[in-house]
């Protein structure tokens, strides 16, 4: 079930209080109407009564299409705050799995920290492509490009747009000017040679131990390996 609840905000330019009706959760088998809010960059829109500016409010948010069996939490924070996020979001799945019957197998739930990984979070699992393995492809570029592709300034995105039978697309992302600058292929042979591979119990094992979860991102694991090199 989709569910929206009225929130008292003030407006960024003007700064005058108002109560706009804002959604905590989304179901896209319900309201696909939502998803195509959601990726027209509509959800949770906002237009200023006072001054007109229209602007939108970035919040905690459940993406669900129970047909897929695919739930997405996206909670925004600045990057500083991720590892703090994630034990929160940890905690509040256990509260949850702990008042569920015993029975009850509830679905994974993915957590990402950013709109655009919540977008392509959505296309990457509606394209049947598995997350941890793309993360890994990710984690490749990045490694054998570190001159070129330095995680802190440079995110690596899954392009559903131009993938296709032969090749996966991904395109770097500028995080200093947001710009999108130079597309990457993989080859898609590749892909189900790697998906092949991590079939094998003990190579699971290893992708697992490389991205456990809940937050899966080659870009967060390179930053997070630095700073523990640098603590
Ligand atoms: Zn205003």
């Amino acid at each position: 079930m989709s569910s929206s609840r009225p929130y008292t905000i003030v407006c960024p330019q003007c700064e005058a209080e108002q109560e706009v009706e804002l959604y905590d959760a989304i179901n896209v088998q319900e309201a696909p109407a939502l998803r195509d809010e959601l990726m027209a960059n509509q959800l949770n829109a906002v237009t200023c009564p006072h001054c007109g500016f229209q602007y939108r409010v970035d919040k905690q948010l459940l993406y669900h299409d129970p047909e897929r069996r695919l739930m997405i939490y996206w909670f925004p924070g600045q990057e500083g705050e991720y590892r703090q996020n994630r034990d929160l979001f940890l905690q509040t799945l256990q509260a949850i799995d702990s008042a569920l019957p015993d029975e009850f197998d509830p679905p994974t739930v993915h957590l990402v920290f950013t709109r655009t990984e919540l977008i392509e979070r959505i296309y990457l699992l509606e394209a049947d492509l598995n997350e941890r393995v793309i993360e890994y492809i990710k984690y490749m570029m990045y490694s054998r490009n570190l001159e070129r592709l330095d995680p802190r300034s440079k995110a690596i995105l899954f392009n559903a747009e131009d993938s296709n039978d032969q090749a996966l697309c991904f395109v770097t992302q500028n995080l200093e000017t947001m710009q999108l600058e130079e597309m990457l292929e993989f080859d898609r042979k590749a892909y189900e040679g790697l998906m092949e591979m991590f079939d094998q119990d003990d190579q699971t094992a290893q992708l697992m131990e490389l991205f456990p979860g809940p937050h899966i991102s080659a870009r967060a694991l390179l930053l997070d390996s630095n700073a523990d090199a640098t603590d």
